[in-house]
């Protein structure tokens, strides 16, 4: 087949004619301009804006490689090994999810309302890294301890701390089997747990299915909060009295999120919608 890659403007309609069974006019779009980016990383906006511009080899071998990974339907994001997270850049590789925009909302909802927090957050599950690092950039005064029980989770965040320019510590723990170092006490915990249920992956896009890691994603249907109930228990000490949660939630299981929350010891017990309605987060403050 002949390619006819010669100038930035052809890259929109190759990826027109090759990804029409995948994308949609507008997703191709969006698609050639980032990776007309990617492929002239480092080039001034009037390089890339300039559609007469012509591709070298190495460029045009670059698309060409990047489509046949979209063709497999490959999530972009893991073709360019990269994403945006709260404003910041965010590697990704299939042993982390992909940051969703609702995560980006739960993070939002904690930096308004603790910007001049002082003292330890705990982030449960780091995956990518992108909450921990996307909190220390906006909370100045927050000490970010990560964990996760993934070690090539740990490594791609480590390395987004860094390209981030933020400190964070990332450390291998397992929530279900939890091992306390530390001996001072969080005055925030957050997580973005796995709370999607075996039972709702049939509704579920082939492409997340395909290609996210699924111990990042699932649980039993038979007890979905599984997570949340053990950084709950891990919270009894590592929590301050007066300490808040906050957690990304499964939008069906707001009200028994809320029973578990009244289970513990804690008030100002609160489910927030996301924006598309949806009950998506759960906060709560432990009782002095
Ligand atoms: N919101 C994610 C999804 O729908 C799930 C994230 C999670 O399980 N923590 O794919």
């Amino acid at each position: 087949m002949t390619v006819n890659l010669l100038t930035i403007k052809d890259i929109r309609s190759y990826l027109d004619k090759e990804l029409k069974d995948l994308y949609d006019h507008n997703e191709t779009a969006f698609l050639s301009k980032i990776i007309t980016k990617t492929i002239f990383a480092g080039a001034g906006l009037h390089e890339i804006y300039n559609p007469g511009n012509s591709l070298s080899a190495v460029q045009k071998s670059g698309i060409i490689n990047y489509v046949d990974e979209l063709k497999k339907g490959k999530p972009y994001q893991y073709v360019l090994g990269e994403t945006e997270f709260y404003n910041c850049i965010i590697k990704v590789s299939p042993a982390v999810l992909i940051p969703r925009p609702e995560t980006e909302e739960l993070v939002d909802i904690i930096i308004k309302e603790n910007r001049n927090f002082k003292g330890d957050i705990i982030d449960f599950g780091s995956g990518s890294g992108c909450i921990a690092i996307a909190l220390k950039r906006h909370i100045p005064g927050a000490d970010l301890t990560s964990f996760d029980i993934s070690d090539d989770a740990l490594r791609v965040a480590e390395l987004n701390a860094s390209i981030n320019n933020v400190n964070v510590r990332f450390e291998k723990n397992d929530i279900l089997n939890f091992q306390n170092q530390s001996k001072s006490k969080a005055g925030i915990i957050v997580s973005n747990p796995p709370y999607v249920r075996n039972s709702e992956k049939s509704g579920m896009k082939k492409n997340v299915l395909d290609f996210e890691p699924g111990a990042a994603l699932f649980v039993d249907d038979n007890d979905p909060l599984i997570f949340y109930r053990a950084i709950l228990e891990i919270s009894e000490n590592i929590l301050q009295p007066g300490g808040k949660v906050y957690f990304e939630i499964n939008e069906a299981l707001g009200t028994e999120m809320k029973d578990l929350l009244k289970q513990y010891d804690y008030s100002c017990i609160t489910i927030i919608k996301d924006l598309n309605d949806r009950d998506r987060f759960a906060k709560a403050i432990r009782n002095e």
